[in-house]
């Protein structure tokens, strides 16, 4: 048991700022109170206590190629099966693979991440291999899987569910690419699957104007709508919506992911994210593959704030924000697959505590601090 004093909470889903202390006790929060004091005490005076990270979308298995293909374009860099990316992985022994996902693994923790979503490549083994590499590691991998049955115009759908349900007996669900790859028939079988043993499903949509402009020519629709027509829970960037597109996806049920560093380094455009939260979405935010970009979530909300100002000529609200990083998947979680927590009694104990530099406990995180200002990472029994 400890108790963490003296610090600003940040609590509960709205990151409500307290000041008071906090016990943990067999890597639940038992107890937030004023002057509690029980088993080991750890002073923080005025640090900022806030939940930790969830990295809403990476990709982690292509650590092994940074900076790889800079320059060149989404479908030449990431495309199924061809792109710089899926030779690269397809040519990387296992013990490779391991050794970069685990260094990327323990650059998550030390940034303050204790949970991320991750687009797994490689079908039964991809997911296999991720989850002997994170083993010792403090953090919680949500894997999405997904199997080379799925590609082509006209895929064995006999295949595809067989491939389908031995995913996810090991996977937290499945995320195909993006529907220039896949039929709706297999669309349809990847959501339906999911939703039957409720995991995940997950897909890019709208990530580059062209996806969108092709999506339209040949079916009439464009990506979102698809990802929202198919039941999609997750839909991951939406960087270039059309007409309705946005409106369709706040009055679904889907949740959504944005990437805006990684949306810059392939220079796709910039995702609406003020719109978003002015039609009361609440997405959750991705650092994506992490041949792109660093998996450090400190990073991603910086940018993010700065881009946001210089794209809208507004200012986006740091609160919003740092929920995106934060709690917003608390409400998303419905089938309680990803299991993560906000600061309140009874919750698991997940949060991190920041060296405080402003009297604004949001900006603090969003614009100050770095990884060295990190005090502590608690990750339910572990204290990092
Ligand atoms: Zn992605």
């Amino acid at each position: 048991m400890f108790t963490i004093t003296n610090g600003i909470i940040l609590k509960g889903q709205n990151l409500i700022p307290s000041k008071e202390n906090i016990v943990v006790d067999d890597g639940k929060i038992i107890n937030i109170g004023k002057d509690l004091k029980e088993g080991k005490i750890i002073d923080v005076e005025g640090a900022v206590v806030c939940p930790s990270f969830i990295n809403g979308h990476i990709h982690i298995g292509d650590s092994i190629i940074k900076d790889e293909g800079y320059g060149l374009s989404l479908s030449e860099m990431v495309k199924p099966p061809n792109g710089v990316k899926h030779k690269a992985l397809a040519n990387a022994s296992d013990d490779e693979l391991i050794d970069a996902m685990k260094q990327s693994m323990w650059d998550m923790v030390r940034s303050g991440t204790t949970h991320f979503i991750d687009y797994r490549e490689g079908g039964l083994d991809g997911v296999k291999l991720l989850k002997k590499a994170s083993e010792d590691i403090p953090i919680k991998p949500v894997i999405l899987g997904r199997d080379n049955s799925f590609y082509g115009d006209d895929p064995d759908l006999n295949k595809v569910k067989t491939a389908v349900r031995k995913l996810l007996k090991i996977a937290d669900g499945i995320a195909p690419s993006g529907f220039g790859e896949i039929t709706e028939d297999v669309a349809k079988i990847i959501v339906d699957e999911c939703k039957k043993q409720n995991k995940i499903s997950s897909i890019h949509v709208a990530e580059s104007e062209s996806n969108q402009i092709e999506s339209l020519e040949e079916f009439g629709k464009t990506e979102i709508e698809k990802g929202v027509s198919s039941n999609f829970d997750q839909l991951v960037h939406l960087t270039n919506p059309k007409g309705n597109d946005l409106k369709m996806v706040s009055s679904s049920n889907a949740n959504v992911v944005v990437c805006p560093r990684a949306n810059a380094t392939l220079n796709v455009g910039v995702c609406r994210l003020n719109e978003m939260l002015e039609m009361g979405m609440a997405p959750l935010l991705g650092t994506d593959n992490v041949m792109l970009n660093s998996p450090n979530m400190l990073r991603e909300l910086e940018f993010t704030l700065k881009l946001m100002s210089v794209y809208y000529k507004s200012y986006i609200d740091p609160l919003k924000l740092l929920q995106m990083a934060t709690t917003n998947v608390c409400s998303h979680d419905v089938n309680n697959v990803i299991q993560k927590t906000h600061i309140n009694e009874g919750n698991f104990a997940e949060f991190v505590i920041f060296k405080s530099f402003s009297k604004n406990p949001y900006l603090n995180i969003c614009n100050r601090i770095e990884t060295k200002n990190i005090l502590y990472i608690i990750n339910k029994k572990c204290i990092v």
